[in-house]
């Protein structure tokens, strides 16, 4: 059995919320999947603009700060790591976990990792071997959304 509230998740707020209610920049967690082996698999939101409030991410801004991302969590979490992808609605991002669903080590990480966009001179993988549209990133946009981010870092578990 998985212990939501022990991992330091609001347990109200697992799953599928009304859009309307949610708030940003946050993190959330989405589900907690386990296989029959004892693994998890858990799905963790993170919400950068509030959902249906005029502003949305642009896909410069949504591209870069997935670079960034894919290369910190790989980074800090090599074991846990499974996959990070972009909100199609342009209002975050969707990060998947292996066996790591503890809030404070998530949010840990996820502030180190919008710590180091601020002082990166480049953003990661973006010769056009790596990347599919490797001509649209830009540093500033994205460490603008890493201040952004890292300044509502108190109220990042407060979700609704
Ligand atoms: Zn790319």
């Amino acid at each position: 059995m998985i212990n939501i509230q022990q991992l330091g998740w609001d347990v109200r707020t697992v799953g599928e919320l009304d859009h309307r209610l949610l708030k940003a920049p946050r993190v959330k967690l989405r589900s907690a999947n386990p296989g029959k082996n004892g693994d998890v698999a858990y799905c963790v939101d993170l919400r950068v603009n509030k959902p249906n409030a005029g502003e949305y991410l642009s896909s410069t801004e949504l591209h870069s700060v997935e670079h960034f991302l894919l290369e910190g969590l790989q980074r800090y979490l090599p074991e846990n790591f499974l996959s990070i992808g972009i909100m199609g609605c342009q209002t975050g991002f969707y990060i998947v976990l292996l066996n790591e669903g503890r809030s404070e080590k998530i949010c840990s990480v996820l502030a180190n990792i919008f710590s180091d966009m601020l002082t990166a001179t480049a953003v990661p993988y973006t010769s056009i071997e790596q990347c599919g549209n490797y001509m649209n990133h830009n540093l500033e946009l994205a460490q603008n959304v890493a201040r952004r981010v890292l300044d509502a870092k108190p109220d990042w578990l407060d979700v609704v």
